[in-house]
């Protein structure tokens, strides 16, 4: 028998860390040139996505998540729409389960975005690469086409040029999230170059395949360095991370989550309780498969 036609997809759009990120001089077009490990974690939003016949329609379970026309996904609609218009002719109506904290340097915007693209791919078929969708996602943002492919990558340039790398950290990620929105854009105006006392030409993903353990004190996210000094409170739950037993603990993106690595799950989960009361919290692990359909 014949596969009824799907009118309704269901995918996983996951969120990231970085293991590092190095900021490296202004570029022309006033992005910063970075050098970051990206890292899927198994945090995921859950997105429906469906056919509609009443236009662009977007709800999120989370009501600070602009909708329409601001969010993300809205925006990597149309972009494949307009590209593929004699595939794509009708709306669609997009529902976001909202479960990774928003503002906090995981990617969800960025994620969400990707899975609209990979979810549009497949609902309707439209027969588009890998590679094309790639550069329609770095449209969209420099985190985007990560989250296509959603392997381990060393990401250059604006975070766009991806290298995927064959890692596995085995470690509990345990995650913080002091309920602060920041905004990327204002972390990277407010960094200044001169203020890195890192070592510089560090080889990133010679370190992290290494023993990222002893070289706590040369991965560094340079983000860190203007979020902490409006947050001070950021800091003290590094600190804290440390502390509780954490091999290495960084803050993700631009903040406002902070992570810490625990090889044993029994030390994660006791952390967990005691972070409670600095925010929510989370304890996850690298994703393995690429699963996206549900
Ligand atoms: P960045 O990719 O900038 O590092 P982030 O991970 O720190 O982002 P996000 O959760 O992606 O943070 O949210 C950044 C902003 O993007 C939010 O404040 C929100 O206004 C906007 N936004 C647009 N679409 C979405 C979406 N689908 N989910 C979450 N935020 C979105």
């Amino acid at each position: 028998m014949k596969n009824p036609v799907r009118r309704m997809i269901s995918i996983r759009a996951y969120a990231k860390i970085n293991l590092g990120l190095f900021i490296k001089e202004r570029r022309s077009d006033g992005f910063h040139e970075i050098e970051t490990i990206l890292l899927p974690i198994k945090l995921y939003d859950k997105i429906n996505i469906e056919k509609s016949l009443k236009g662009t329609i977007i709800e999120c379970s989370d009501p600070s998540v602009p909708v329409h026309n601001k969010n993300l996904t809205y925006i990597a609609f149309q972009k494949l729409r307009e590209r593929y218009p004699s595939k794509i002719k009708e709306g669609i109506k997009i529902y976001i389960e909202k479960n990774i904290p928003v503002g906090a340097g995981l990617g969800g915007g960025s994620s969400d975005a990707a899975a609209v693209l990979l979810g549009v791919r497949n609902l309707w078929n439209v027969g588009v690469s890998d590679k094309i969708l790639k550069m329609i996602a770095s449209q969209l943002g420099s985190d985007v086409p990560f989250f296509i492919g959603c392997k381990p990558a060393l990401a250059k340039g604006r975070g766009e040029i991806l290298k995927e790398i064959d890692y596995n950290i085995k470690r509990w990620i345990l995650l913080i999230y002091p309920d602060l929105n920041i905004s990327t854009s204002w972390a990277y105006k407010n960094f200044n170059f001169i203020l890195t006392n890192r070592v510089k030409n560090i080889n990133l993903e010679y370190l992290i395949k290494k023993n990222f353990l002893k070289f706590r004190n040369l991965i560094f996210n340079d983000l860190e360095i203007p979020v902490f000094s409006k947050y001070p409170q950021l800091r003290e739950i590094k600190e804290n991370l440390y502390k509780s037993g954490a091999e290495f603990a960084l803050m993700s993106g631009s903040g406002s989550c902070l992570y810490g690595l625990f090889k044993d799950k029994n030390r994660a989960e006791k952390a967990l309780k005691k972070f409670k009361k600095f925010g929510n919290v989370y304890l996850t692990r690298q994703v393995l498969t690429q699963k996206i359909f549900e």
